[in-house]
């Protein structure tokens, strides 16, 4: 059986679809909830587990991809570089799980790596590349 663990971004009016529902129904996949939510910009996010035969699994995703669910297979693990690190702050607003916060004594930027799902957003976004994906 195939398993694999993805990330799926939905566009604000896909929020309330039964787009994973139809995963089990259509392409008798196995689902996994490990965590959704909305971020501020009402974009779903949605880490989930799917497992099933592969080639229904491929064309769920082509499904997925059809509907403007941008797919993005969970990376491992994110990274920061403390010596790259300048503690700019843009990080913590762009998180959809709240990995980053403002220490309030030293106003440094703390990484919460038990947080992260591995989107991936911060990686682009970090204007000093201080942050990486590690596989
Ligand atoms: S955006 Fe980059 S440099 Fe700025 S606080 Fe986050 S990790 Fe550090
Ligand atoms: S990859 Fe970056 S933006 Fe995504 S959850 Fe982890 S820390 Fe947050």
């Amino acid at each position: 059986m195939y398993s694999n663990k993805i990330v799926l971004h939905f566009p604000s009016n896909l929020v309330d679809k039964s787009i994973i529902y139809k995963l089990s129904k259509d392409y008798d996949l196995e689902f996994n909830i490990l965590k959704a939510f909305v971020n501020p910009k009402e974009e779903g996010l949605m880490v989930l587990e799917l497992k099933g035969d592969k080639k229904e699994y491929d064309k769920a995703i082509r499904y997925l991809k059809k509907e403007k669910v941008r797919v993005q297979t969970l990376s491992k693990d994110v990274v920061r570089s403390e010596e790259k690190c300048v503690h700019c702050g843009l990080c913590v607003s762009i998180c959809p799980t709240q990995a980053f916060e403002v220490e309030p004594r030293t106003r440094k930027i703390k990484f919460i790596q038990e947080r992260c799902i591995a989107c991936g957003i911060c990686v682009d976004s970090c204007p000093y590349k201080a942050l990486s994906i590690s596989f």
